[in-house]
């Protein structure tokens, strides 16, 4: 079972029209509903199980800009100052705490990564940001009672946590007071066009009347483009952890390095993982999509483990085209929940207790997992679709879509009211997987 998250009362009652429906109820989905109502559209949101079930309330909740990929530094500097505001402006509780992220080390070469990101960083924004390198001292007074000399690493003051069981679930709830109407439980079975754009979304209670559609549908994405001929290369990965019960005396900021990561949660335990260990299931997706992610799987050597099991065959033999008059998957499968590995989760605790032996007492209150969506770039797709007006896609944010979720979901409804940018959107189109671009992983780390 996942975390517990906080819970936005249910409301299937479909408005006939509105200018756009968005898809999906994560931090994607509420962001772009925020900022599309912000614009004074009239906005429903569906969502097929409840508010924030998935990705975005099993995430370790880092709201970061250090180690972006760079082609998303400006987004997660963006994302950053609107998270700073987002609770006094909606009037909620998203756990936003500015705690400072730490990439710790204890080795030579790794120093050296962190140095090259930092000068492409300082390159590219100057001082609009203030990671900077410290010493094993510094590193050793952000980690009190750390048993081991770090080298040192990467500190960002101005970076943050917020709490991911509260964030989505917050934002939906200010949004419904605002009149925006979110919809759960509301699978949306898939869209309808007239004359070749947008017209209608089809979902499980009927048919809502729409100008444009946002599909923020986290790893479902694909699977809904899909039926619309709309080709999402996109794949799934699988990240666990756990959380503690309430421990004191452990360091405030969050924290990582290639063994484990931390974070204090609001309760007063941790949620702590192995650093960035995943799983990937083969599927046939990734057969059809090998060649797109060869560049992916070189730079996951070493973290990403892959087997095969039962969800290769529940792939193949769940349809992947469907008429929207009768229930679909979305209706089948209301929140993905695969299983936590607890050899991962496990091995991050070790880790944690062995570098802080005066926490050595913390008790595993929970382990859970989530299915991150990834490209084969590693960054994610907020873009239009050009072969059908008025669709748009939010979606493989490939792992960091919490913290850059605001940035994104604003960027999101400037493309779909076509206002000015808040970035430059060009890296996120999603043709760039078609049009003969080179698939560059720049991963930050
Ligand atoms: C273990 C873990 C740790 C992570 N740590 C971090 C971190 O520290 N910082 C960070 O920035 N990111 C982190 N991430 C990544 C982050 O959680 C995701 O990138 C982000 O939550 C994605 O948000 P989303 O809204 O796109 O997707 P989701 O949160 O997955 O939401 C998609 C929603 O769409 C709904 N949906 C799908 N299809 C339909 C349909 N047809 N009809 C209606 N609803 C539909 C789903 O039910 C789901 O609720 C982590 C992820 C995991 C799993």
């Amino acid at each position: 079972m996942g975390p517990k998250v906080d819970t936005v009362a249910d409301d299937t009652s479909l408005p006939a029209q509105v200018d756009v429906v968005v898809i999906g109820g994560g931090i994607i989905g509420v962001s772009t509903a925020l900022y599309l109502s912000e614009k004074g559209l009239q906005v429903a949101l569906c969502e097929k199980g409840h508010i924030g079930g998935e990705q975005s309330s099993r995430n370790w909740g880092w709201v970061r800009v250090t180690h972006r990929d760079m082609r998303e530094f400006q987004l997660s500097i963006e994302s950053l100052k609107l998270w700073r505001n987002l609770d006094a402006k909606l009037g909620i509780n998203t756990g936003f705490t500015q705690c400072g992220i730490l990439y710790m080390t204890a080795e030579d070469d790794a120093m050296e990564k962190h140095r090259v990101w930092l000068d492409k960083a300082r390159n590219l924004a100057g001082d609009a940001f203030d990671t900077r390198e410290v010493e094993g001292k510094e590193v050793a007074s952000l980690l009190p009672g750390s048993s081991r000399k770090f080298k040192g690493g990467l500190y960002t003051p101005g970076d943050a946590r917020a709490e991911p069981q509260k964030a989505a679930p917050a934002i939906a709830n200010a949004l419904r007071k605002r009149g925006v109407k979110i919809l759960t439980p509301c699978a949306a079975r898939g869209i309808e066009t007239s004359g070749g754009r947008v017209s209608a979304v089809v979902t499980e209670h009927g048919a809502i009347r729409c100008d444009s559609v946002v599909v923020a549908g986290g790893a479902w994405s694909r699977l809904f483009c899909g039926n619309l001929d709309v080709d999402i290369p996109q794949l799934m990965v699988k990240a666990s952890v756990l959380r503690t019960e309430p421990l004191e005396g452990g360091p405030t900021c969050s924290a990582s390095d290639k063994r484990f990561a931390f974070r204090k949660r609001a309760d007063g335990g941790y949620t702590i993982a192995a650093g960035f260990r995943t799983y990937s299931d083969l599927t046939p997706d990734s057969f059809r999509l090998f060649f797109k992610y060869i560049e992916a799987l070189k730079s996951q050597i070493g973290s990403l483990r892959i087997g095969i099991g039962e969800r290769f065959f529940e792939e193949l033999r769940r349809p992947r085209r469907w008429a929207l008059d009768r229930p679909t998957v979305f209706e089948q499968v209301r929140t993905l929940d695969p299983a936590p590995i607890s050899e991962y989760t496990d091995a991050g605790l070790r880790e944690f207790t062995k570098v802080f032996p005066h926490l050595s007492n913390a008790r595993v209150a929970q382990r859970w997992a989530g299915n991150m969506d990834v490209t084969p770039d590693a960054i994610p797709v907020i873009s239009g679709v050009d072969t059908v007006p008025g669709m748009f896609i939010g979606t493989g944010f490939s792992g960091h879509g919490f913290g850059i979720g605001p940035a994104a979901g604003k960027l999101m409804a400037d493309l779909v009211a076509n206002d000015t940018p808040l970035v430059e959107p060009n890296a996120f189109r999603l043709n760039r997987f078609s049009d003969g671009t080179k698939i560059v992983i720049d991963a930050g780390f």
